[in-house]
Parts: structure tokens; sequence; C-alpha cells
């Protein structure tokens, strides 16, 4: 895919209005008329002209796309990456904040923008729903200067860069349902340690503060095992999560196991990691 035919692909009422020019609305200021002039330049890059003078910057920033996405051979996306699905597939969705949210046909899509900015991802966890479909992914980048985790997600008009529609699903949630015992995380790495020794273990979407935001219904009647995270936080999610369950119909069985010798911040992954590693000397 050239720059400009990402930058297309991202603008669903482009129009060509010349050999070498396609017209949009420009998704940087509220546009009644098709301000945004498209063309690709020397080189193959692409060009974006405001007529209202918002910057490239601007508008790659409401299109989900990084300035070198405008430029050929400067993305680090994999081939295998790109979008199954050409132009024509997105559209502008405006939030109740009225600020405007990008939507994709596929997770592949939306997963694939975000890569050409980032990189490859260094890991991603799906969600789904009752029915076992895919409804989220949670993809995260590890960097030099810390990690960046960000949300795609199924809504009723699209794939958007953004979280879940509440109430969210559990990780791993269809595992769930057989379950007597089930442990709840902090995280999905940490939920992935446990799924690894064959613990049938869960987390909520979306980070720690986001507990509330989660339907933990199908925890119900079951023994549920909760393992914080070794700092403040950690606590604080235990405690939420805690309260959450604790008026379900039945309600659940609730232990905490506090795991030994973790380091602060720790969890289930650096407990397994450790012992592996000691199991090795
Ligand atoms: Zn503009």
């Amino acid at each position: 895919m050239t720059p400009l035919e990402l930058v297309l692909s991202a603008l669903p009422d482009a129009r060509q209005v010349g050999d070498n020019q396609w017209s949009a609305k420009c998704p940087a200021h509220d546009d009644k008329t098709a301000s945004l002039s498209i063309a690709e330049g020397d080189g193959g890059r692409a060009i974006l002209h405001c007529h209202a003078k918002c910057t490239p910057r601007a508008i790659c920033d409401e299109l989900g796309l990084g300035m070198r996405d405008l430029f050929p051979g400067t993305s680090t996306a994999s081939a295998s990456a790109k979008p199954r699905e050409t132009a024509k597939t997105t559209e502008v969705r405006r939030h109740a904040n009225g600020k405007k949210l990008q939507t994709y046909a596929t997770a592949e899509m939306a997963i694939a923008i975000l890569e050409r900015s980032r990189g490859p991802c260094s890991a991603k966890w799906a969600y789904h729903n009752a029915q076992g479909e895919v409804v989220g992914w949670t993809l995260r980048w590890d960097k030099s200067g810390g990690k960046e985790i960000l949300p795609v997600s199924l809504t009723a008009d699209g794939w958007i860069v953004g979280g879940m529609p509440t109430p969210r699903p559990l990780y791993r949630l269809p595992e769930l349902t057989v379950a007597r015992r089930v442990y709840v995380t902090e995280g999905e790495k940490a939920a992935d340690a446990g799924r690894a020794l064959g613990l049938v273990t869960t987390c909520s979407a979306h980070g720690a503060q986001s507990a509330k935001q989660t339907d933990w219904s199908r925890l119900a009647g079951k023994e549920v095992v909760l393992l914080p995270d070794n700092d403040t936080a950690g606590q604080q999610y235990a405690d939420t999560v805690a309260r959450i369950l604790a008026k379900l119909h039945p309600a659940p069985v609730i232990k905490y196991v506090e795991l030994p010798d973790l380091p602060p911040k720790g969890d289930l992954y650096d407990f397994v990691a450790t012992r592996i590693s000691e199991g090795r000397n």
C-alpha cells in the first residue's frame, strides 16, 4: 500500500478531482465542504493540504496515522500486516463529545494502521463475547521508553481504536463458563501466565482503573481467587473486584492469594518467570 493509498483508505469520502488529486472533508476541523486536498508528491509521498490551514500532523492524528506514513518505505509495518480491505471500508463516526472516531471494517485494518506508525506490536490479546466472537483486542508495544497499550474494539459502527463499549466482557470469557474456580489477575499477560499453568484465569479489560466497566456476572457462584499485583494499585484493584463480586447472585466464594517473594509491582507472570529461571540454575 502506497502512502497515498493508505491516506485514501482512511478517507472514505475522498473523491478524485484530477489526474493526481483527490479532495475530502478535512477530519481536523469541522469541515462543511471538502477542504482537504490529497495528492501524490515526489518519490511517492502523500501530500495533505487543508485549505483551512490544518497541519498535516493534525490531519494524521485524526486519521490514526503517523507523519512517517506519508512517506514511502519508512513504515515499519510488515507486508503481512497490510489490511485486507481497501478504500471505502472506513467511515467517520462522531463521538458524544463531538470528537470524530475513525471506524474500520475489520480489526486487522485498525491494527495495521496502528502498526504502520509504531511497528509490529509486542503482544495482543483477544476479548470474546458470550457467543465466542472476538469483540476487542488489547495491543501492547514494548519500547525503550516504556510500554504503550492501545485497545481496538468492535462497536455498532465498526472497529475503532478505543475501548470496548460497556459493560465489557471478561478476558477469555468463553472459558469461564464451565470452570468452578477462576483466578483473577490485573492484566492479560499475568492471566496468560496462569493459563499456562492450567489455571482458568481472567482479568478485566483496559487497565486496573476500569474494573467497574466490566460485566463480572459470569463469575457468580464460583470460587474466585484474586491474585493482586504487589503494589498499592494491585491491592486496590483486588478490593474493587471483590466488592463487585460480592454483589453477584449467587455470591462467589472470594479468596485472596498473595504470591510469595514478588518483586515490587510484580504479578503472576513474574512469579512464574522467577521459578522457571531458578529451575534452570
Ligand atoms: Zn482542516
